[in-house]
């Protein structure tokens, strides 16, 4: 059987589970849970897994879920397929968990029913007959990085040490015996088609920020405080006025937010908290543009007289798509969607974790349409589920087949051309080495 013909089998395969893989994903989208929290995303994973006649492991980095499934064709490399578990909060979204206000505004959903997807074809059609090798269907925690307060805090308790699902499952060896990882990623943008494969995105580093200045009574004696909220408002002022010296080129973002501005408003705020990425699209423009946030964070300190720690923690690194991925891709994109539809996307400016196994792997990360609005928007929802939900899992699941068909003689030419920078050791000790706390009285 040709490649070609086989992915008809599988396509046919995943259009006769259309309305279960459509379910899954709506169900999922309705119960949205943040990371490494989301117990009844993986749960569900889980049990769909089972019921495909796997056997999953679970509670990988807390929530991941693996599943494998060797090719019969011979030995081969072995390929995971992934799909994030996460929502995140984001203010109005009409489809948020009301105690966590977690939503489902990146479409990470989508992710998880097209992996399930993708098994359900890959299963149904028998294509394992045809494949050597490997796949692993692999649901990953925690790739929005936020809730961090929280995330910390389960750090400090030894139940993590990197704040992302990704990073954590390489710090645990989930991903030690995979050779090559591909996701494909919902987008709501119209420039991006209905599928396109970026070339890059940003990395990210991620800080806490805590001024402490002294309480006072905020009418009667604010001449014997230390205002900290004026102090992280210089702070932020400064990071603003130090924006024209980012290079276009660099493509940095900086994004504070403050989660605690004050105790109550006859106090002087005595306590002010707050937390920034600085992302960027090199490592050497990260750390270039961390020194000069760090710098302007100290400036709130040193103008009131107050105390600030800095937390650096190791962010997201930045990812390139794997070339030899990318084509193959391209040429399924063209046959599921036409090529009018097909886009080759730029540089991203977002981050992803997807980042930290391109470190290590040669990893594929387009993104499928059928969503609108913006993407961690309240506006963000999904409008063609058949593009979004089975899209993803064609899209998968033809990749398999490349790969892994043939005596795997897709999956060995990426490997032969990939030169991933680090080694798994190289990166673990790179990412910990960004990892500091600096206390500066100003
Ligand atoms: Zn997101
Ligand atoms: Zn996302």
């Amino acid at each position: 059987m040709t490649r070609q013909e086989l992915k008809q089998r599988v396509y046919a395969a995943i259009d006769k589970r259309a309305s279960e893989i459509i379910g899954l994903g709506e169900q999922i989208r309705q119960h949205p849970e943040l990371g490494f929290k989301e117990v009844k995303t993986a749960r569900l994973v889980e049990e769909t897994f089972g019921r495909l006649g796997l056997a999953p492991k679970s509670g990988l980095a807390l929530t991941g879920v693996r599943a494998d499934v060797a090719g019969r064709a011979g030995s081969g490399p072995t390929f995971a397929l992934l799909g994030e578990l996460d929502g995140l909060v984001v203010t109005g979204h009409p489809v948020a968990d009301p105690q966590t206000g977690a939503a489902h505004a990146c479409g990470h959903n989508a992710q998880v029913a097209g992996l399930l997807g993708a098994a359900m074809g890959l299963l149904d059609s028998a294509a394992f007959d045809h494949l050597a090798g490997r796949v692993v269907f692999f649901a990953v925690p925690a790739e929005e990085y936020g809730d961090i307060e929280w995330r910390v805090a389960q750090a400090r308790a030894g139940r993590l040490e990197f704040l992302g699902g990704k990073p954590e499952l390489l710090r645990l060896g989930h991903f030690a015996d995979v050779d090559m990882a591909m996701m494909i990623h919902t987008t709501s943008r119209p420039e991006d088609g209905k599928t396109g494969v970026p070339v890059s995105n940003n990395g990210c580093i991620v800080k806490t920020v805590r001024y402490l200045g002294r309480a006072s009574h905020a009418g009667g004696a604010p001449h014997m405080g230390i205002n900290a909220l004026y102090a992280a408002q210089i702070g932020l002022a400064a990071i603003n006025a130090l924006r024209e010296t980012f290079r276009d080129e660099d493509t940095i973002r900086v994004h504070p937010i403050i989660t605690h501005g004050g105790s109550q408003v006859n106090v002087i705020p005595g306590e002010v908290r707050l937390e920034t990425y600085v992302r960027g699209r090199t490592v050497d423009a990260i750390l270039d543009a961390n020194a000069k946030v760090d710098r302007a964070f100290r400036a709130g300190a040193l103008a009131l007289g107050a105390k600030v720690e800095i937390e650096t923690l190791p962010g997201y690194m930045p990812m390139t798509c794997d070339a030899t991925m990318a084509r193959a891709y391209r040429d399924n994109a063209v046959g599921l969607v036409g090529e009018a539809n097909f886009r080759q996307i730029g540089h991203r400016t977002g981050s992803t974790d997807m980042g930290d196994l391109s470190m290590v792997m040669p990893v594929l990360h387009p993104y499928m349409g059928g969503a609108t609005g913006s993407g961690h928007g309240a506006d963000f929802q999904i409008v063609d589920k058949d593009l979004a939900y089975l899209g993803i899992a064609k899209g998968l699941a033809a990749m398999v087949v490349d790969l892994l068909a043939d005596g795997a003689a897709g999956g060995r030419e990426v490997l032969s051309n990939a030169r991933p920078p680090m080694t798994p050791e190289q990166y673990l000790a790179f990412q910990r080495g960004l990892a500091r706390r600096e206390v500066y009285e100003g």
